[in-house]
């Protein structure tokens, strides 16, 4: 029986200015946020205070891969918050032994080490990887021009990008870049105090750019033969997005040899909750004792809640086939956006990604009128455009627009998202 409740407020008209005042008052401006104001959200979509909905093919930056208020987030979150949140790292419980199990069930034999976040989680791959190379004064990490692997110091040491560097020198110092899919480059780039390479397997922040499986089989032969631990970070392109667990399953799927590819530590984070705070790493079988007592921790790691929604989540996706689900609508999207490539090159250029990591890559600024009177990014006024027609993409770069959907996407709200981009295509065009 429905219970009777009062009719909710009427909605303030300065509801969004009053948020925003907020914010410039008290909120360390380091983000460029959007002119939005979001209070629910419901599956796919997303409404802003003042009603309007939007179609969220951002998903919270491949975090909400249940969609929003998915009913099993909410009930795993109930139930295990009814039982125990936090006990710290001090003792055991049983959700963050699943947990690790089911990881290293969809990656390999090895081990797992819980944090809350994606930096963090790679964070702890730095320190495996320091700790493996120690006694031989091996300190060196080999990372990808354009790669992302997140805020803190050493996340911003690895990136491969200057924006995220930029004011906060000196570097944390044992990190050097090296062109992405570019082997020959990798092994010239080994120096005598080299212990790891780190490598998105699908570039997310850089731009959509997949490794090729070769560049993947090469690397793994290339560690092997210099001693040197080889990392994925599967924090943005992981967790079934590109149609497989980790996104090195999905490229090396029916290549010579790649059934046999491990890498020798994946970190995790982003869908890993579907939305609650968690990130991961997993380490492979020879390596897993590497980081004994005392030497790594994180007072949040893997609590029982977080571990409670993180298996959840893969119980969803794995009952519901959402692994298939976004391989399948995921190419449907693709060959989509490839002939609105093919239909307005004046405005698109290509078309790029797996699963559902895509990314649509416009032409350049100055060839597209109705953007060359804002000193805003290509890619920065196509979202905009977007949020106007009510669809949320993510800006890579100058010229690439994210499409990171959760993975129960409806066919039909694929169908809604294309007609919606072609419409800010032609307006454009
Ligand atoms: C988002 C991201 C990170 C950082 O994760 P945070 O949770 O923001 O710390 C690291 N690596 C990749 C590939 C990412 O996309």
């Amino acid at each position: 029986m429905k219970e009777i409740v009062p009719s909710p407020p009427p909605l303030v008209h300065n509801q969004f200015e009053s948020v925003r005042e907020l914010f410039s008052q008290n909120v360390v401006p380091s983000y460029g946020r959007f002119d939005l104001v979001f209070s629910h959200g419901a599956g796919s979509y997303l409404f802003d205070v003042a009603g309007k909905r939007y179609l969220d093919l951002g998903a919270g930056i491949a975090v909400c891969c249940l969609g929003h208020a998915h009913p099993a987030i909410t009930e795993a979150l109930v139930e295990q918050s009814r039982k125990l949140i936090h006990v710290s790292n001090l003792y055991f419980t049983e959700p963050q032994g699943r947990l690790a199990a089911e990881l290293v069930k969809r990656i390999g034999a090895g081990k797992c080490f819980f944090a809350n976040s994606g930096a963090e989680a790679n964070e702890g791959l730095f320190k495996l990887a320091r700790k493996f190379g120690h006694d031989e004064g091996r300190f060196e990490i080999l990372t990808a021009t354009n790669s992302f692997h997140g805020r803190t110091l050493a996340g911003i040491a690895a990136t491969g990008q200057d924006k995220v560097k930029k004011g906060f020198e000196p570097a944390t110092p044992g990190f050097r870049h090296i062109p992405f899919n570019d082997l020959a480059a990798a092994r010239n780039a080994i120096s005598p105090a080299t212990v790891a390479i780190l490598m998105e397997g699908v570039q997310g922040e850089g731009g959509v750019m997949p490794a090729t499986p070769e560049y993947l089989l090469g690397l793994r032969a290339l560690c092997d033969e210099k001693k040197l631990l080889l990392f994925m970070d599967g924090v943005q392109c992981g967790h079934y997005r590109t149609g497989r667990f980790q996104s090195f399953q999905r490229i090396l799927e029916n290549v010579p040899g790649g059934e046999k590819f491990l890498p020798d530590g994946v970190s995790m984070a982003k869908s890993l909750g579907g939305g609650f705070p968690i990130g991961a790493f997993w380490v492979r079988a020879p390596y897993a004792d590497l980081l004994g007592p005392g030497t790594h921790a994180s007072t949040f790691g893997g609590t029982p809640l977080a571990c409670a929604v993180a298996l959840k989540v893969l119980e969803v996706i794995e009952r519901e086939r959402l692994d298939e689900q976004a391989r399948k609508l995921g190419e449907w999207f693709k060959r989509e956006l490839e002939r609105l490539a093919a239909t307005y090159p004046q405005v698109v250029k290509r078309a790029r990604g797996l699963g559902f990591i895509l990314g649509l890559e416009l032409v350049e600024k100055e060839k597209i009128r109705a953007f060359t009177a804002s000193d805003k990014t290509a890619a920065l006024q196509f979202v905009n455009r977007l949020h106007e027609a009510g669809v949320l993409t993510i800006p890579a770069g100058t010229q690439i627009v994210r499409l990171l959907p959760p993975l129960n996407l409806k066919p039909q709200e694929a169908g809604e998202g294309i007609s919606k981009i072609e419409e800010v295509i032609k307006s454009v065009a």
